[in-house]
């Protein structure tokens, strides 16, 4: 069975690279029906917090990619990795090197001068343990191929070749005895039982030497995808600048996590024309072969615009809970009730939750209802004159609902000789303090007699 995992770094939060690597793995494990296994890579213990663990398993949960099994962290494996670095010395398949930072320093120099590639020359691979100098600790370095090539036949890039003597042999174990990235990931990936390896294409390289560990091993790499960056609109790599937030941001601006994996997924991969993918679709649809092989660009808009698409999608009652916290103020029973039955008409007009509690608001706010200044000259003048006239019907309006009241409103409009949007247009900036709101009947009815009644008095003062 397919085992893919995400492997994280926890030095910040979850940002938008990182969850749409998640995504990716998520989906093609569930796609398949395996496993999507979480590694903390927290072997940079100077960067690695507490905080930022917990934000990745926050971002991950509100996005909605559960992971199987119990998280693993790197660091606690270390023994492990080294257990194999050892195991390949005893083998003969990696060496104790005891070349000091001097001797390296001038070895790159040298390297430099005579403009070849600065590479480690292997000066301690075939050389006489008997010779190690007194009180230099040595690090173990891998016995890397020397001749051939290392090929990895990717699923997304194809096949990507490199010439062994291009690649030196690297550090398995520092001279402290702690383990080094590449064995610490090559370890995990094998122990965790790795089928699949999706991650982006700034890892491709290490893949070759990652690929040669595990031949020399004699464990089977596992399959490879690398996938392209993101970048951002100009094309540049995606960066904070760009707005490369974490999920919390996306979030907090209002965003949906249907809409926001949607969006991920877009972002990379595709099938067809198709722009609005389900999360049933998506777990139909996916596979490596739909991952394109050049870098998609990260386009707030298009996010925008699929994200208003989910939140017509979503259901009212969450969505009051997902505005309720955003009103300023404390909603009691009657409020959600209000809030519950305009949520139909209020969600088709948002794009985001920050928008939806923005419209909302209205029908919770306390009175009297601080009015924008749009709003006011509705309240004035003539439009005081209409609001005074309707005012003295809406008592006897029978039944209290948006056809009986759009009656009552049309035969005060013939009456006065206008249209009907200028006897709505007061009503409107009474009762919701703004000129743009949901049909204001659909209002009137959801607030009820005697709040619209009430908030009609407080505008004729
Ligand atoms: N920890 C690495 C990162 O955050 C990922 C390593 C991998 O996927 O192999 O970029």
């Amino acid at each position: 069975t397919v085992v893919t995992r995400f492997a994280p770094s926890p030095t910040g939060f979850l940002h938008i690279g990182g969850a749409r690597t998640a995504l990716f793995n998520w989906l093609y494990a569930r796609h398949h029906g395996g496993r999507f296994l979480l590694r903390i890579e927290d072997t940079d213990r100077a960067r690695s917090t507490p905080e930022a663990v917990e934000a990745i398993f926050d971002g991950l949960r509100w996005l909605g990619l559960d992971w199987d099994e119990e998280p693993v962290f790197q660091f606690s494996r270390a023994a492990r990795h080294a257990e194999v670095a050892n195991a390949l010395l005893a083998e003969g398949k990696a060496y104790r090197c005891y070349a000091t930072q001097e001797e390296l320093a001038a070895m790159r120099e040298a390297q430099k001068a005579a403009g070849q590639p600065m590479r480690y020359d292997g000066r301690w691979r075939d050389r006489d343990p008997a010779d190690a100098p007194e009180g230099v600790p040595p690090v173990i370095r891998m016995k890397a191929p020397r001749d051939g090539e290392t090929v990895i036949e990717d699923q997304v890039q194809g096949r990507v070749t490199v010439a062994n003597d291009q690649l030196d042999d690297m550090i398995l174990l520092r001279s402290d005895g702690t383990p080094t990235y590449m064995l610490s990931v090559v370890v995990d990936d094998h122990d965790m039982g790795m089928t699949h390896v999706i991650r982006g294409d700034d890892h491709l390289t290490n893949a070759f030497r990652q690929s040669q560990l595990y031949r020399l091993i004699g464990w089977e790499p596992p399959a490879f995808a690398h996938i392209p960056l993101i970048h951002g609109p100009d094309g540049a790599k995606l960066s904070k600048r760009h707005g490369a937030l974490g999920t919390e941001a996306y979030r907090d601006m209002g965003f949906l996590p249907e809409a926001m994996r949607n969006y991920l997924l877009r972002l990379g991969w595709g099938h067809g024309d198709d722009e609005i993918i389900s999360d049933a679709q998506a777990r139909d649809w996916f596979d490596l072969d739909g991952v394109g092989r050049s870098a998609a660009r990260f386009d707030t808009v298009k996010l925008t615009s699929l994200n208003a698409h989910w939140l017509r999608q979503a259901a009212d009652a969450r969505l009051v809970d997902l505005i309720a916290g955003r009103l300023g103020q404390p909603v009691d029973k009657e409020g959600r009730q209000r809030l519950l039955a305009g949520m139909a008409g209020l969600k088709e007009r948002a794009k985001t939750v920050v928008e939806l509690a923005d419209s909302a608001a209205f029908y919770v706010r306390p009175r009297p209802l601080a009015l924008d200044d749009k709003a006011k000259k509705q309240v004035t003048g003539d439009g005081a004159e209409t609001l005074a006239l309707l005012r003295d019907r809406l008592g006897a309006v029978e039944p209290w609902d948006r056809e009986a009241l759009e009656a009552d409103a049309r035969a005060v409009a013939e009456d006065r000789g206008l249209k009907l949007g200028k006897v709505a247009q007061p009503l409107r900036a009474a009762l919701t303090g703004s000129t743009v709101s949901p049909p204001i009947f659909e209002v009137m009815e959801i607030m009820g007699r005697n709040e619209t009644l009430a908030r009609v008095d407080d505008c004729l003062g």
